[in-house]
Formats: C-alpha cells, structure tokens, sequence
C-alpha cells in the first residue's frame, strides 16, 4: 500500500462556521475519517503546517510547502495539499516551479464547501486527490471535482460552482470517470529529468499590472520608484501597450532600461499573448518586454519571482 502525507494548510474545506464567516479548523486525520472510501486506498499520515485562508497566503508559504515536501520526500510515496480555493492556482503554478523532478505525485486541492456542510464537495476532492497522489503520475498537480490539472496550468474559474478548475491552454492530466482517473497520454509519459531538488528564492518585487482603457502610463513610475523588479502587464487580446493618443511606450522603455523585467500577459483566458500581431505587441516586444506565451497569470506571477531570483 502506498503511503501518503496529507499537508493541510486550511481553507474551506477544514472550514467551520465563525462569528465572521467561515475559519479553518479541522486537521486532516478528522477530515479523513469523513470519506469513505479512503481507509482501503492508501496509508495516511497527516500534518498541519497552516490554517489559513488562502486570500492570507503569501510566497514564504509556498517557501514552507516545498519545505515540508523536501523534508518528508523519502519518506512518502505522494503527497496531499488540503488549500483553500482562492489562491490554490497560485500555490500549485509556484511549487510546480520551486519543486523540481519531482518523481513523485504531490497534488493540491481544496473545496466550495466545508467537509462538514450536508453534500458538500469536499470527500469527493480528498478522494481524487488521493487517488492521484497514489497514482504513479510524477509532480506537481491540482486536483478538483473531475479533473487533475498540471499544477503550472491550473486556473480558478467559479467561486461557487464544484466544477470550480479549469486547465489553461493544456488538456486536464486526468478526468475521474466513475471512481477511476484516466490518465492523459501525456500524464503518463511524465518523467522527471534530474533529481528532486527544490529552489526556494523568489524575488517578492513583482507585481501585476491589469490595463484598463484609458489607464496611463505613470503607474509604470510608481513601481519603479519603489524597487519593483518585474512587472506583468496584464492587458487585451494578444498582449501590448498601448501606444497611440496614451502612449506606454515612452513609459515602458524607461521602466525596462531601469532594469525591470516586464512580461507582456493578457487578462483573456485562452490561447495566449501573441506579441508579434499588432504594433500594441510588436513595439512592446522591441523595447524588450517579454510575452507570457500561454502561462497563466498565476503561473506567469509565480515564474517571474522564481526568474529573477535564480
Ligand atoms: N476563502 C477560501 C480560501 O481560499 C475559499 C475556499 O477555500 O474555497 O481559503
């Protein structure tokens, strides 16, 4: 049987109710013993290194879930992140990037509805989740009502709905399909290309930028005056600056030659940026900012810290 450690870090799924709103409160050994199912799958330790909503997380928490990960890697055949929803696309796109050749599955998840509320989502994510992390698939994951998504790839789309994940620009690892997942080819052909290592610098001097019509160019200056050392402008369609009647261009040029990395994204949530279709791309690019390619914002964010700190 394989071994697995369930890492909880809060969320809704180990949510209660508060005089506020819902708290994380549960540990994993009291969510486990609330799926079914789970007792016959796999040997099960847990631990709980957080209990936060997620909206609280920051890059020194990814930081302490590759920790966690490295320190008990030898020990465990996979590994379980119970996280909550908000910013659990965020979390897996930075240990999908901080853990690397992982030979083994580590797979995230979390859930719409506290594990105690009547027909909530959770059993069925911890299931899934359990299923992949005892599956043979290696790396970085998140798995979330039907679907296992590569960690780097995954994206927040409903804050209600269970089907809550989607896979951005890439097809889901695995569907679950009456209690089995079916692996993608491509899941199965996964094999890490070194050892397990893990990188844990991040550069915390980045920010993103959402254009709106009309925004101008001076908040270029703002993250330049307080030290920023990258910048994702998340702007339209195929990526770009504007640069007729208010013109980044100008404001661009200066924040690159100040030595900021800036990484053309965009705010639609497929098909990716496309620098070279329109002058708004193609004189951004020349300048010297960077596309985004098919990342999500999430991965994009997360990847742009990791760059400028390795
Ligand atoms: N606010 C919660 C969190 O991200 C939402 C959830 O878990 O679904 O921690």
């Amino acid at each position: 049987m394989k071994k697995i450690l369930m890492i909880g870090t809060g969320g809704t799924i180990a949510s209660v109710p508060g005089p506020d709103g819902l708290v994380p409160a549960l540990d994993g050994q009291t969510m486990c013993k609330m799926v079914s199912g789970l007792a016959n799958l796999c040997a099960i330790e847990c631990k709980e290194i957080l209990n936060l909503d997620s909206s609280n997380l920051s890059p020194r928490h990814w930081q302490q879930m590759a920790v966690t990960i490295a320190e008990n890697y030898e020990a465990y055949d996979g590994f379980v992140i119970t996280h909550g929803t908000d910013t659990m696309a965020y979390s897996a796109a930075a240990l999908s990037i901080i853990i690397q050749n992982s030979a083994k599955p580590i797979v995230l998840t979390g859930a719409q509805l506290p594990i105690g509320t009547a027909a909530s989502d959770a059993p069925n994510n911890i299931l899934l989740a359990f299923k992949a992390a005892a599956s043979d698939v290696p790396g970085v994951m998140l798995a979330f009502d039907k679907l296992v998504i590569a960690g780097s790839c995954a994206k927040k789309m409903c804050s209600q709905n269970f089907a809550g994940f989607f896979s951005i620009n890439r097809q889901p690892l695995g569907i679950y399909d009456e209690g089995e997942i079916v692996w993608s080819e491509d899941a199965l052909k996964k094999s890490p290309a070194g050892k397990f290592v893990i990188h844990t610098n991040l550069e915390e001097k980045v920010a993103v930028i959402k254009l709106m019509p009309g925004l101008t160019s001076d908040v270029l200056d703002y993250y330049v005056a307080q030290g920023y050392k990258g910048l994702i402008i998340e702007s339209f369609g195929a990526g770009g600056v504007p640069n007729a009647e208010n013109n980044w261009l100008f404001a661009l040029e200066k924040t690159i030659q100040a030595g900021v990395k800036v990484v053309c994204a965009t705010q639609c949530v497929y098909d990716g940026v496309h620098l070279d279709t329109y002058p708004i791309g193609s004189l951004a690019k020349k300048l010297g900012a960077e596309s985004a390619g098919n990342d999500t914002i999430e991965y994009s964010y997360a990847k742009l810290m990791w760059d400028l700190a390795n």
